[in-house]
């Protein structure tokens, strides 16, 4: 089969919405078969967002009515989210086995971006020193992974930096939730959310890749997604939605001290601030090595909604 390209993705992204929700029930129903020929149950991955609840529906919509969610909480959601995965039918709650605040305390805040607080974390802790100069300074040939010049400060602050909050809050609580139950999540995840994810579409080949080892399949129906498709889509079938949505400002909805992405704007902190003052307080009082996240976003140059801006 020929390899997908970029323009491929692209080409894919500009489908009507008609063709969009047709190749998505195929590779829904491509993976719920392929979980029956290997002893697994599908389910799909629900976080309370936008795309899962799209997600979800699709599926009950279109391939089975009973097709079950699973909501991995960390308890520092936005309570509208919470509240919204309780009224959503069939949807199992699982937790992980750490606090935000005890990983935060361990590995430090996630900070920037996935990449950018893992290659500050190899920095940081990595005894290979081949890995921390790549991660300083490349090897010429590579690009991704290196720490960017504009976050280098933070190789010298003294808390951490870290992405491991991801593994520990929710993939771990999904794997092990996957082998108990013997069961297999199709994710909500849309290529064009980021550079990264548009090149694992690609090489991916599309928005399944079955494997014989079912640990190492992979289903992300809504691929080729866009933000404005899913608004579409609820739109037209009237699908329910968390009401956190409504509120202006909101750019995601995952764990609420989250500070990947937070340079661009904060306003998730504004938002936070205004609807629940209290959780706002207990997350800006998150440590790592007796350091406040308060203090990390000021040094990032974040505007807190509780603080005056800086006057020069
Ligand atoms: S939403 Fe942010 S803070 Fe929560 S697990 Fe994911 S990366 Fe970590």
């Amino acid at each position: 089969m020929k390899p997908l390209t970029l323009s491929d993705l692209h080409t894919r992204q500009a489908w009507p919405l008609n063709q969009k929700i047709d190749h998505t029930v195929g590779a829904i129903e491509a993976f719920v078969n392929y979980c029956k020929e290997h002893g697994r149950a599908p389910y799909a991955s629900f976080s309370g967002g936008l795309n899962s609840t799209v997600l979800l529906d699709l599926a009950r919509r279109y391939v089975d009515p009973n097709m079950p969610g699973v909501f991995c909480s960390t308890g520092n959601e936005y309570p509208e989210i919470v509240r919204f995965v309780r009224h959503t039918k069939n949807v199992t709650i699982i937790r992980p086995t750490m606090t935000p605040r005890e990983v935060m305390a361990r590995y430090g805040f996630p900070l920037v971006s996935k990449e950018q607080a893992h290659a500050m974390r190899d920095i940081q802790t990595s005894k290979s020193e081949k890995l921390r100069n790549y991660r300083l300074y490349g090897d010429g040939i590579r690009t991704c992974g290196i720490l960017a010049r504009r976050w280098r400060y933070l190789i010298t602050e003294p808390y951490m930096t870290s992405e491991k909050c991801y593994e520990l809050l929710k993939k771990r609580p999904f794997a092990k939730y996957n082998r108990s139950t013997q069961s297999l999540p199709m994710v909500g995840t849309m290529a064009g959310e980021s550079k990264r994810r548009e090149m694992t579409y690609i090489n991916r080949g599309g928005c399944n890749i079955f494997s014989d080892d079912p640990t190492k399949t992979h289903s992300a129906p809504l691929s080729i997604w866009t933000n404005t498709d899913c608004w579409d889509y609820i739109h037209r079938f009237d699908v329910p939605y968390c009401s956190i949505y409504d509120v202006p400002g909101i750019d995601r909805t995952g764990c609420v001290f989250c500070g990947f992405g937070a340079h661009l704007g904060g306003g998730r902190f504004r938002v936070l601030y205004s609807l629940h003052p209290k959780l706002y307080q207990m997350a800006m009082n998150y440590t790592s090595n007796g350091y406040t996240l308060r203090y990390a976003l000021r040094r990032m140059g974040v505007q807190l909604p509780d603080e005056q801006p800086e006057l020069f």
